[in-house]
């Protein structure tokens, strides 16, 4: 046993030297066993050099003050913390609580409690958290754990909305959404088509019916994004939505019911 000086007993910030370990095997500095002050009394073996530098203060529970939730309170992170909270734990919430925490899907441990926040914190710095990503869930129906969970664009985290609906065509794998892109549809268009039914590769080669379907009628046009023709009835310089059809045959009868029950409104409180 080389010399060294004897710190048991003195005190390095938070740091008491409770008693001498060893050497370091590389570089032959000397070890010793210290406890923290703090309320969890860690022990923890330091290096002499290092407490006598003051580069080791604590356990670490100095670091894990630094960042309390206080000054973390206005953060994004914080408010999406508190949103998932919400939409797990808190029935009486505005917060989609029936769509979560009543399908029990839950916060998990880590997560939750005084550390939770700040668990989540790091959590998201260390997983490639950006402004612009949301908190997505990779398996929609499971919990909000790291294991489930990740850093998103608007964009994956659509795709992964439908990942129920993984569709197999030529080989290749890809969500509605990958698939709707890929043939240059609007969703909508693309789960339509599937609905009436047809070959897959048909409804992916056929393009957009942008205007083509026209009903030559005035206030009824095609809407596409919905499949279904559209009534609007101009009223005090304003287009006013009346209702969508899926026959045009439909949406002609009811303009003209809307024109004649105008009209008896009109004439019933209308001028003298
Ligand atoms: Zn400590």
């Amino acid at each position: 046993m080389g010399k060294y000086r004897d710190l048991t007993g003195q005190k390095f910030d938070r740091l008491t030297v409770v008693k001498y370990i060893g050497r370091n095997k590389i570089n032959r500095g000397a070890i010793w066993l210290c406890e923290c002050c703090c309320e969890n009394k860690t022990k923890i073996e330091v290096e002499a050099r290092r407490l006598k530098a003051g580069t080791k203060k604590s356990c670490g529970c100095l670091q894990r003050e630094s960042i309390t939730k206080h000054n973390l309170s206005r953060t994004r992170i914080y408010k999406i913390h508190k949103s998932m909270m919400d939409r797990c734990n808190n029935p009486n919430s505005k917060t989609n609580y029936d769509n979560y925490g009543a399908r029990g899907i839950r916060v998990c441990e880590e997560w939750l409690g005084d550390e939770g926040f700040i668990n989540f914190y790091k959590w998201s710095l260390e997983n490639g958290y950006d402004d612009l990503l949301t908190l997505d869930r990779k398996d929609v129906n499971g919990n909000y754990e790291p294991e489930n969970c990740r850093w998103a664009t608007k964009k994956e985290q659509g795709n992964n909305r439908r990942d129920n609906t993984l569709i197999k065509h030529n080989g290749e794998v890809k969500t509605l959404s990958q698939w709707a892109e890929k043939a240059g549809l609007h969703i909508s268009t693309l789960l339509n088509r599937i609905k009436r039914g047809g070959d897959l590769a048909v409804i992916l080669s056929t393009p957009p019916q942008k205007a083509k379907k026209q009903s030559n009628i005035k206030g009824i046009i095609w809407a596409e994004r919905y499949q279904k023709w559209h009534l609007l009835i101009r009223e005090n310089k304003k287009r006013k939505h009346v209702g969508y059809y899926v026959n045009l045959e439909d949406a002609i009868k009811a303009k003209d019911m809307y024109l004649k029950i105008r009209e008896v409104n009109n004439n019933g409180t209308g001028k003298m």
